[in-house]
């Protein structure tokens, strides 16, 4: 596998995507890029400077200054904006739902897939999020789009989620779930869809082993 390929993986809020797309990159040796933490940093920096999703003008000149870095490191990805690491407060809930708020605005949309294409542009890339196989990247050498039941997405994530945030019950991440999937597949740009040349993959009973086994199986006949 000397080609350096460009691997997406799309689906909805903790299919699995994002723990399989980091081990099948320590397999292959490539480069992780999480798109959503990019859409995560988009919505801390309206929150840190204050501006309002409508005032079209002040978001334009974030946009316009705005600095994602993601430093790559085999314990897991920092993401830095504007230079300061926040890695670990776009995980908040807060921001969780900011994002996905954000991520419906066109010049958001359009200032991330730009940033996103010069990121992969190399190939030697999986990229992870909800538009890769159909905008970022139609002509990606592998799409594939993850799916789970909202029950067992749940349960993954309050598993994730239990030690830091105490006060969470299992009924309220499933509801986060389920309103942030209707707002991803709802919106009128670039909404969560499974690119006709995707390959679903429904990880219910499955292992991230067994997903990343699967997935490395398929690049590797290319
Ligand atoms: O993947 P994650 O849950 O971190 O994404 C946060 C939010 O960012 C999603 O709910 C979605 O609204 C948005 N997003 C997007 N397009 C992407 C990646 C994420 O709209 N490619």
């Amino acid at each position: 596998m000397n080609k350096k390929f460009v691997i997406a993986i799309d689906g909805p809020a903790a299919s699995g995507k994002s723990t399989t797309a980091k081990q099948l990159a320590i397999k292959l040796k490539y480069i992780y890029i999480d798109t959503g933490a990019m859409y995560r940093a988009c919505g801390l920096c309206t929150l840190l400077q204050n501006i309002s999703l409508d005032d079209e003008v002040a978001l334009k000149k974030m946009l316009d200054k705005i600095s994602i870095k993601i430093e790559y490191a085999e314990k897991g990805n920092r993401i830095f904006l504007n230079g300061e690491n926040v890695s670990e407060r776009i995980r908040e809930a807060d921001i969780t739902k900011l994002s996905s708020q954000i991520a419906v605005i066109g010049m958001v949309r359009r200032k991330m897939v730009e940033l996103q294409r010069k990121m992969g542009e190399d190939g030697g890339v999986i990229m992870d999020g909800r538009d890769i196989g159909t905008i970022v990247f139609p002509n990606a050498d592998f799409k594939f789009f993850m799916l789970a039941d909202v029950e067992t997405r749940a349960l993954r994530r309050w598993e994730e989620m239990k030690n830091n945030r105490k006060n969470i019950t299992l009924e309220e991440i499933k509801e986060e779930l389920i309103w942030r999937d209707r707002n991803d597949t709802t919106r009128k740009i670039s909404p969560l869809l499974q690119a006709e040349d995707a390959i679903p993959i429904n990880n219910s009973e499955m292992t991230i082993k067994e997903q990343v086994e699967m997935i490395y199986s398929v690049i590797e006949r290319g």
